[in-house]
């Protein structure tokens, strides 16, 4: 059986054929000197491949590329990127094997999705739970019903500033964080390399051991939580009853088919309710799925559409980072997320973050670089379809049926920010008008034209037309600029 090569992303027992087979894993600097990168992402990934390449039968090397370390015959499983795919064809005596790390295979992906004028999560996510009889009762979905978002898409519980689920459990850092911590300043003072973010106690798993000993906490005390608001923002309480488990899962620490099945078995043993698991299950077995395939299937270029025509850069407060420069609370809350730990959970990516990029009209080839880089999770497969698709319409509609776009009153019910900020979300034009509430008007005036025949954007589009104080409006967030908020 040859070596099996594998990337930093491939670091679980997943991606070997045996248990005993041998590993060959490449530590390259390169990496850091083409992207600035997030401090705790680079310490993650670092750390996770160091702890890992003190496992037995484990050749760990370093070298400035990968071309350079890779010698003699080795299998490698399909990378996560084209980039990496393209090297490991040119590399003499390499064996490409199929991806892992995922439920579902690229056949039953272009299977599923061969013919369909529109690809939508709905779909697929119905597919794959058949397919692999996940929350399944014979041929119907557990409790006859296929979405339970409707129990799923609460506030948060009026007057709490915190959610009160047990916290993960905390991550000791030992000699090898150190030495990575050490390498990092030294790369920082000596070699050029620059990194974004602020640098903190690891948070998330780097190890096996550390990723399942998060997942069993996770099951046990957050995953009965997890549902009713998985879509709601409390400042106090930035975690909610989120996982915290992609950079593990990304990092191929842990498979998603076990983390489902440990859902799956809370479900069944009547220790986590089903609106939970199954909101749960469809973030794994759905989205996570259903992006992956998405980079795949889709032509290289998709990653440059721009059928909004958004062509602003990032500004330099948003690109690095600068949380105190911005007045407006939720935005500058979730940016503090971003420097000081590189994870925010899924509604501040798309509703706080994503959204005002898309309301200003930055490109979306540069705001997916920025997710990509800033956060610990963050690749260049669960990027393109998440940033340049969902979060920025940016490809019109083939993964979605309508811009996610809002104002001020969606962040109100949604979460405890407005409270506390200088902007009122009711107000559109004037010194408290929200950035949110005018940047959602000023959007849809930008683009009436091509959002017209889109059915569900016409209720927005008559409130557009009934705003007598439009002309006000457009002038005021054309004299915002750039400028924070
Ligand atoms: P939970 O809420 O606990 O969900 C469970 C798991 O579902 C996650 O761990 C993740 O593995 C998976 N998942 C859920 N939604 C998605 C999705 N849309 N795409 C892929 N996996 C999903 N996820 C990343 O892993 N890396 C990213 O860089 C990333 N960037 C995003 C950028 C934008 C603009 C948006 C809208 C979403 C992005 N996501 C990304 C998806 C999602 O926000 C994160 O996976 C999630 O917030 C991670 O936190 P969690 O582990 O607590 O997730």
């Amino acid at each position: 059986m040859p070596r099996r090569w594998v990337f930093a992303d491939q670091l679980g027992p997943h991606f070997q054929d045996t248990p005993d087979q041998p590993v060959l894993l490449v530590e390259s600097k390169a990496v850091f000197r083409r992207r600035v990168f997030h401090r705790q992402k680079a310490h993650l990934v670092l750390s996770a491949m160091r702890h890992r390449a003190r496992d037995e039968n484990v050749l760990f090397t370093r070298a400035e590329t990968y071309a350079e370390a890779v010698s003699g015959r080795v299998s490698v499983c399909h990378p996560t990127s084209r980039a990496a795919r393209g090297l490991v064809r040119r590399l003499p005596n390499v064996e490409m094997v199929p991806p892992r790390g995922f439920v579902t295979s690229p056949q039953d992906f272009v299977a599923w999705a061969g013919g369909r004028d529109h690809l939508r999560l709905e779909d697929f996510y119905r597919y794959a739970r058949q397919r692999h009889d996940v929350l399944m009762e014979g041929s119907e979905p557990a409790g006859g019903r296929w979405n339970l978002d409707a129990d799923n898409r609460e506030p948060p519980p009026r007057g709490a500033e915190r959610l009160g689920v047990p916290a993960p459990p905390v991550i000791v850092e030992d000699e090898i964080d150190e030495e990575v911590r050490a390498d990092l300043d030294r790369w920082e003072r000596e070699d050029g390399i620059t990194f974004v973010g602020n640098d903190g106690p690891r948070l998330f798993p780097a190890t096996r051991q550390e990723a399942l000993d998060r997942l069993r906490h996770f099951v046990e005390h957050r995953l009965p939580a997890f549902g009713p608001h998985e879509d709601a923002m409390l400042a106090g309480d930035p975690l909610m009853a989120h996982s915290m488990l992609s950079p593990a899962i990304n990092l191929g620490l842990l498979d998603p088919l076990e983390v489902i099945e440990r859902a799956e078995q809370a479900y069944r043993s009547g220790d986590a309710p089903l609106a939970s698991v199954e909101g749960f299950v469809r973030q794994i077995l759905g989205w996570r799925d259903f992006i992956w395939h998405l980079y795949w299937y889709f032509e290289p270029e998709y990653r440059a559409v721009n059928e909004l025509h958004a062509r602003r850069e990032l500004p330099k407060w948003f690109a690095e980072l600068d949380a105190d420069a911005v007045g407006a609370r939720c935005l500058s809350d979730v940016l503090a997320g971003v420097r000081d730990r590189g994870w925010v959970h899924h509604i501040p990516r798309l509703m706080v973050l994503g959204n005002y990029a898309m309301q200003r009209g930055w490109r979306p080839g540069a705001v997916a670089d920025w997710f990509h880089r800033c956060f610990v999770d963050g690749y260049e497969w669960v990027m393109t379809a998440n940033v340049v698709g969902m979060s920025q319409f940016a490809d019109g509609g083939r993964m979605s049926t309508k811009p996610y776009a809002a104002g001020g009153s969606y962040v109100n019910r949604m979460s405890d920010y407005c409270g506390g900020c200088r902007y009122d979300p009711k107000v559109r034009a004037g010194d408290n008008a929200c950035p949110y509430t005018a940047g959602y008007w000023s959007f849809l005036a930008r683009h009436e034209q091509s959002l017209a025949g889109n059915h569900r954007m016409r209720q927005p589009l008559r409130g557009l037309h009934r705003l007598r104080d439009l002309d006000a409006l457009l002038e005021q967030e054309k004299a915002r600029g750039s400028r924070a908020p």
